[in-house]
This record gives structure tokens, sequence and C-alpha cells, in this order.
């Protein structure tokens, strides 16, 4: 049995579309199995798939099918504009947090502009994307990135090598890790699990089934951990400090409310993305 690449491509999106998954994970798979880039795979189109490639292939698009996110089955995803190595033990990483470190960049150079050494940690790194994606966007940044999960961290660390760029890792809750050292931080950044647990009935199987739940959900309203944060983050800053969250659509004003009950002179901004859901606070502290 052997198939051409576009029509092993035609099986895939209709098998796909039946089954109501995403349609276009076809194209990703072909190229992850293949190795070609998207110029190579449109070029050659028209040429036989060999039969092991098809089975692989096959394999790949019926792995979608059952509900496996794309991104687990090839690896990797990809986050302003770097490959991050991705397994079961993290969040794949969003876009929208691609909003949240330009938004942090941005204002840690209004703020700082001139200082030639920053200490930044990013609470709950996952595969690292914003901790790696800050410390090379930015090398006056010394940065620290922290995760409860040790398997977590574990990808995160090879991140980090692979796309050489030079972290401090912890693993400990919330800001626990950083209390005991004693140092204190000019920005302090999280996206941390803030979706309600009640809100899990009507989520996507492909995130609610094989996206870790550390990663998802915080309590009943989604805001436990910022909760915690407001506790801890004075122990951590210092006097003049920025600290930026990703939070889920309709915590803006909740979660700008607690920061500036705890840093009454902040100047606190709810953020929205880029389809107009609100999706960071940022406090710019003294
Ligand atoms: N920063 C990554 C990103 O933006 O793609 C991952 C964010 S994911 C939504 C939240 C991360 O926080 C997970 O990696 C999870 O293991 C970690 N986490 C959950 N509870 C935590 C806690 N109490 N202390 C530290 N990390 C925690
Ligand atoms: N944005 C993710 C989702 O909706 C949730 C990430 C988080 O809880 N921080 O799947």
């Amino acid at each position: 049995m052997s198939k051409k690449i576009y029509e092993a491509l035609n099986w895939a999106s209709s098998f796909l579309k039946a089954k109501q998954r995403d349609e276009n994970a076809g194209e990703l798979l072909m190229r992850h199995v293949t190795g070609m880039s998207r110029a190579t795979l449109f070029a050659e189109m028209r040429e036989e798939l060999s039969p092991e490639l098809l089975i692989a292939f096959e394999q790949a698009v019926r792995q979608h099918e059952q509900g496996i996110p794309v991104q687990y089955i090839i690896g990797t995803e990809e986050f302003y504009g770097r490959h991050f190595k991705v397994n079961p033990a993290v969040l794949i990483p969003r876009p929208e947090t691609e909003e949240l470190v330009y938004g942090a960049l941005e204002r840690l150079e209004k703020m700082f502009g001139k200082q030639v050494e920053l200490e930044l940690a990013d609470i709950g790194t996952g595969s690292g994307a914003i901790a790696i994606t800050m410390a090379l966007e930015n090398p006056k940044l010394q940065v620290t990135a922290t995760d409860v999960s040790a398997d977590a961290l574990a990808v995160a660390k090879q991140n980090a090598a692979d796309l050489g760029a030079d972290i401090e890792f912890k693993q400990g809750d919330l800001l626990e890790p950083l209390i005991v050292t004693g140092k204190k931080y000019d920005a302090i950044l999280s996206n941390p699990p803030y979706i309600p647990v009640s809100d899990q009935s009507w989520m996507s199987e492909v995130v609610t089934e094989h996206e870790p739940h550390l990663a998802l959900f915080a309590g009943d309203d989604g805001l436990d951990l910022y909760r915690r944060f407001m506790d801890e983050l004075p122990l951590v800053l210092k006097e003049k400090a920025l600290v930026g969250f990703e939070i889920g659509a309709g915590q803006g004003e909740a979660v700008s409310t607690l920061l500036q009950q705890v840093f009454p002179e902040a100047r606190v901004e709810v953020v929205n993305d880029i389809n107009g859901k609100d999706r960071m606070v940022f406090a710019e502290i003294g």
C-alpha cells in the first residue's frame, strides 16, 4: 500500500474533521514524520510516501484522533519564535503567554532602562517558556525559574540547555524557594494555574485528559494561587519592582484588587490580549 503525500494529507484532514479534531494537525504531523520544512512539503506534495513513513504518519494521526495534543506527539511547541520541548509533565505554552513576555520586557525597559543587571524570577515555569524567553530577549536579566514539579523542571532545564539560556532552577512551592534564600528580586512573573475546577466539565478533553491538572486548576474560582502570592510577594521584592501575572479571562478586576490591597502605592494595570480578553495584570511598585 502506498500513497502520495497529498493523498495521505487528504485522508488525515477528513478523518480528523469527522472526529471533530483539528484538521490542520495532519500537516504538522506529516512534517514531523518526514522531517520536511513547510516549503519542501509543498514542493513534494505529489511524491510517494514510503510505506514506513505512511505507517508512522497514520499512527500519529490516530493518536491525535484519540485526543492527544499534537504538540505532545511531535514533542515541541513554538514560543516567541523558538522551539521548546514539551511532554505531558508540562503545559503546552500558549500564544497568550507570549503577550505576557512582551508586556514584561517593555515595562522592564521603561522602569529600569539604565540599570545593567536585574534579578527576575518566573514562578511555575513548566516548559521554561517565560524564563528562557526573558533571559534570551534581555541579556541584563539574571533569571531564576521555579516549579513545584520535578518532572516539569527537568523539561525546563533541557530547554534552557538546548536554547543556550543561563537560568537558575529551584524546586518548591510558590515563592518558598526564593524566601529561604533571602534574596530580593526586581521582577516576578508567573502564569500560575488559574482555571476554576468546575470549568473542567465543559473544557476540551484534549486539554483535560492530557495536560497536567497541576498546571491548570486552582480552586473554586481559579484565584487560589494569586491569593497565596499576595502573602508571599512582599518577602521577595525589592522596593522598586515589577509583578506580572497571566490571568484567566474575567479575573482582571479580582487580581488587580488583590495586588492593590498589598501594594497600595503601585500602578496596577489590567491588559487585554489580542482577542480582547483580560489576560495580564502588571503592578509597577515603587
Ligand atoms: N510558565 C509555563 C507557561 O506559561 O507555559 C507553565 C505555566 S502552567 C499554567 C503552571 C505551572 O505552575 C505548572 O508547571 C505547575 O507545575 C506549576 N505549579 C502549580 N502549582 C505550583 C506551586 N504551588 N508552586 C510552584 N509551581 C506550581
Ligand atoms: N491558558 C490555559 C488554558 O486555558 C490555562 C493556563 C493556566 O491555567 N495558567 O488551557
